[in-house]
């Protein structure tokens, strides 16, 4: 979602005269666009504001340049004038729900005066309302963020105070930004959201839609090939959702699925408000619809309270599940959430201990995966140039990279059979399968 607000910030910025650069020491203005769902994600945006007072701000107090230093995103909303308490040579703190106001901001600030900007407000007028995406630089393949916030308040995340109350943007302006991206050559689009299944707006006839009627209505849009939606939570799984992975062929295999831990015990306590059994029996479903699905997820090792006894039907839930591929973090404590205040925490060896187990049973499972794939041939979208000399770089419908050889001068949007050759742990090697779908 923060690759999708900073293309946003792009775009506001480009008719005010400003182009993306790629040497940050020479910029004009510097934007962190900023994530604040761990801590070390906190501390990254420090260090990198630490680094950027030593390596640029104090080298312009010699040349007399002024780069304006923003900071964006949640960390902005959760830390607020704080950064510009720890950090002076911050201009402009901006939330994920206001940086619309980006131009405006920008042009308030006085380089001779020193004055600081804040704005970490949550705005009536929804951010997207003030939006335009820029259709000229786009890939074959784009996000489009349809839904914002949660509701849900599990008790170790940050997610509801830094992006807000739940939204789901409206049918119109999701078709209208899905069309823009298509007609500017995009051919795959990836629905974003905090709880994307959780979307629901008016569709036609003035129906109540959800995710699986949005994405039924979105494979109608003749050359957008390939759709997929991330991240979902597993009590907004509904029908309609699990038969579009069964009847809409434009939507990919793949479902990313956040179970967090296999206890049911630390389940409650996180507040995810489904059981074990209830998440075992939608993975089943879904399956049952279409079989082939790749099922990924997201566990979180060392909540506070967890025993060994949990951690064991963590790793017992991961062998029940077999995820095609998985992320994994140690738990970590976020000022404002309900789970700073218990108090049973886990020794941090301990901690790294099974974070060791869960991921080398998740690596074992991914590589079995993507072994599997050996001598299959799939639709691949051919996304950019690899490292190689004729090296192309490619995602299958399992959301596995994948790497092939052609001549052929520019692939890069194509869609090609490619037959898989070669399975490593994060990526596959493939031929094309026949140079007549060129
Ligand atoms: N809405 C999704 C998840 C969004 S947050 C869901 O409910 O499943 C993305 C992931 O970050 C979560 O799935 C979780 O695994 C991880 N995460 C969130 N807060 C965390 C914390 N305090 N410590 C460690 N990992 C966390
Ligand atoms: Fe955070 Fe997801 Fe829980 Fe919402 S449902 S509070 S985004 S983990």
């Amino acid at each position: 979602m923060n690759f999708y607000d900073s293309e946003r910030m792009m775009d506001l910025l480009k008719p005010h005269g400003y182009i993306l650069d790629d040497n940050q020491d020479d910029a004009d203005i510097i934007v962190l666009n900023t994530c604040h769902i761990r801590e070390k994600a906190v501390d990254k945006t420090y260090s990198e504001l630490g680094r950027i007072r030593d390596k640029i701000k104090l080298r312009q107090q010699k040349t007399g340049k002024k780069s304006i230093v923003i900071v964006a995103g949640c960390v902005a909303q959760a830390e607020g004038k704080e950064i510009i308490k720890r950090s002076p040579w911050v201009d402009i703190v901006v939330g994920p729900q206001s940086y619309q106001n980006l131009p405006e901001l920008i042009s308030k600030v006085d380089p001779i005066n020193n004055n600081k900007h804040i704005n970490i407000e949550f705005p009536i007028i929804p951010k997207f309302d003030h939006l335009d995406i820029d259709i000229n630089e786009r890939s074959s393949s784009a996000f489009l963020t349809i839904q914002e916030g949660c509701d849900k308040f599990c008790t170790f995340c940050v997610v509801p105070y830094t992006r807000g109350a739940e939204y789901s943007r409206p049918l119109t302006s999701i078709l209208e930004e899905a069309k823009k991206l298509v007609d500017a050559g995009v051919k795959e689009i990836t629905l974003l959201g905090q709880n994307v299944n959780a979307w629901s707006a008016t569709g036609k006839e003035k129906k109540n839609w959800g995710l699986g009627r949005l994405i039924q209505e979105l494979a109608k849009i003749k050359e957008l090939q390939f759709i997929r939606y991330t991240t979902s939570h597993p009590l907004d799984m509904d029908i309609e959702l699990i038969e579009a992975h069964r009847d809409v062929s434009k939507l990919m295999p793949y479902l990313h699925l956040p179970v967090q831990s296999g206890s049911d015990k630390i389940l409650k306590m996180m507040n995810r408000k489904h059981s074990i059994i209830e998440y075992i029996k939608v993975i089943e479903k879904v399956r049952d619809y279409n079989p082939q699905i790749a099922i990924s997820g997201d566990f979180i090792i060392g909540f506070p309270g967890e025993t060994d006894k949990d951690h064991q039907a963590t790793l017992d839930l991961i062998r029940e599940i077999n995820y095609s591929q998985a992320y994994s973090f140690k738990y970590s404590s976020r000022p404002g959430t309900p789970a700073v205040v218990f108090f049973d925490h886990v020794d941090e060896n301990i901690k790294r201990k099974r974070l060791q187990e869960v991921q080398d049973l998740l690596r074992l499972q991914q590589m079995q995966f993507n072994k599997k794939s050996i001598n299959s041939t799939l639709k691949v979208l051919v996304l950019k140039k690899g490292k190689k000399i004729n090296q192309y770089l490619g995602r299958t419908p399992f959301n596995q990279s994948i790497y092939f050889n052609s001549n052929y001068n520019n692939l890069i949007g194509s869609t090609i059979d490619i037959t898989v050759t070669d399975a490593f742990q994060n990526s596959l090697a493939g031929i094309i399968n026949s140079d007549k779908n060129i």
